[in-house]
């Protein structure tokens, strides 16, 4: 399969050759030159997830993986249950928490660490990821890629500025991952990673790549737990509701939908960053400045999937608005939702969780089937949890990676440092 810009200003490329620049030069996005059909396979008996993974992924990354290798790699990815679980009536978290760092992330970044693994093996020089982390992205990336033959991972973030459990999840692993703690900010983190890709010296000595969220290996894998949902619901066609961001999630809810998934509809569900659900009531496109709320990895002023929301629909504005419909709600209202949602059914919510399923009881209509994407573990944001329902007791099953030793190496921003850092 090849891949073309959404901005068709760059040339065409295939899987590998997507996969390891992740961004194309005239800065659009990779997406794909066709959307395979699997309605058949949708509506086959038994399938399980690793069916539905290696189905979903083979028209895209066959020849550039062969079968075998690629059956290896959806295996090892999808090494942990995603279960969908009834909360009420017509009501149902799928849950995307159960990977290494608790979050959806972790399927796309184990999914291109082991794709970046396998296309290595046929290169001699040794792989740097560079990634600049504002706390979430580097663990999932960190954990992915741990332990992957021929693949170093450096990753940048700020000092003082993650959480204490996001810190220890990026410090405690060693092997093959290096945390660099820059005394900064995040936009000073990223500034280092970006003129590294941009030094030439640096790109002679060393394979430079980048764990970037946009890159089509963490895209594409995103849209298999859409047909995995629907088979544990017994194919009943279903109202998607999608906590979202930078809309990675909600493109590659799209994206099963036109490979033939049998979607009903979807709910752009954000915080008070609702650039797209303005969008779909009013056609304008609009990015603005992130205000910053307790479901915090959803803060995004500008999302940068938007390109491929529009693509999936041939930028037609009708058809888009046919499928999805937006949704947006504050902070005080989603701690009133998790408290809610605790009381009535028992079920505690995160904060991004919160929203989706507050989306679902006020969009949906009483007899449709709503699911909504959980996409991290409360404990995650335990801080926002006890806001909501005070005296509840959250397990503390990160109390062994607490008890690891962080090891970092401290840094400033100044580039030259880090340019010698990365060629000893
Ligand atoms: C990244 C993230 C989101 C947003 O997903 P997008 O694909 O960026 O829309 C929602 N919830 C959590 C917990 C996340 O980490």
């Amino acid at each position: 399969m090849k891949f073309f810009s959404t901005n068709h200003k760059a040339p065409t490329v295939s899987f590998k050759e997507g996969v390891i620049k992740s961004l194309p030069e005239d800065n659009g996005l990779y997406f794909p030159e066709q959307i395979p059909d699997l309605s058949a396979f949708h509506q086959s008996e038994d399938r399980t997830l690793q069916d539905i993974a290696y189905q979903t992924l083979a028209p895209f990354a066959i020849p550039d993986i062969p079968a075998t290798e690629l059956k290896k790699i959806v295996e090892e990815t999808f090494s942990f249950e995603i279960p969908v679980v009834q909360v009420e009536e017509n009501i149902y978290s799928l849950e995307l928490f159960h990977g290494p760092t608790y979050a959806f992330k972790d399927v796309g970044a184990r999914f291109l660490a082991r794709c970046l693994g396998y296309f290595n093996q046929t290169d001699q020089k040794e792989v740097i990821i560079l990634v600049a982390t504002s706390g979430d992205t580097g663990g999932a990336v960190a954990s992915g890629f741990y332990q992957v033959p021929g693949v170093q991972v450096v990753i940048l973030y700020p000092s003082g500025k993650v959480s204490e459990l996001q810190e220890k999840q990026l410090t405690t692993l060693g092997h093959n991952i290096t945390a660099l703690e820059i005394s900064g900010t995040f936009d000073d983190c990223q500034h280092l990673v970006k003129t590294a890709f941009l030094d030439k010296e640096l790109n002679q000595n060393i394979n430079l790549s980048s764990a970037n969220s946009i890159n089509i290996a963490r895209w594409i894998p995103q849209s298999i737990y859409y047909g995995w949902a629907q088979a544990q619901l017994n194919n009943n066609e279903v109202v998607f509701s999608i906590p979202s961001g930078n809309y990675g999630n909600l493109a590659a809810g799209i994206l099963a939908k036109k490979m033939g998934v049998p979607i009903r509809r979807f709910i752009a569900a954000s915080n008070a960053n609702d650039v797209v659900p303005r969008y779909l009531k009013s056609g304008k496109y609009q990015p603005s400045p992130t205000i910053p709320t307790y479901s915090n990895a959803m803060d995004v002023g500008a999302p940068s999937n938007f390109p491929r929301m529009l693509e999936l629909y041939g930028n037609e504005y009708n058809d888009l608005t046919k499928d999805i419909s937006g949704y947006s709600l504050n902070d005080e209202s989603t701690l009133n939702t998790m408290e809610y949602c605790w009381k009535e059914n028992g079920y505690l919510l995160d904060p991004h969780g919160a929203i989706g399923y507050s989306a679902l009881k006020e969009k949906k209509s009483q007899n449709e089937v709503g699911v909504f994407l959980e996409t991290a573990h409360p404990c995650k944001f335990s801080d926002v949890v006890d806001k909501a329902i005070p005296n509840y007791h959250i397990p503390d099953f990160t109390a062994d990676l607490m008890l690891k030793e962080k090891k970092s190496t401290e840094m400033t921003s100044d580039f030259a440092r880090f340019k010698e850092y990365l060629l000893k």
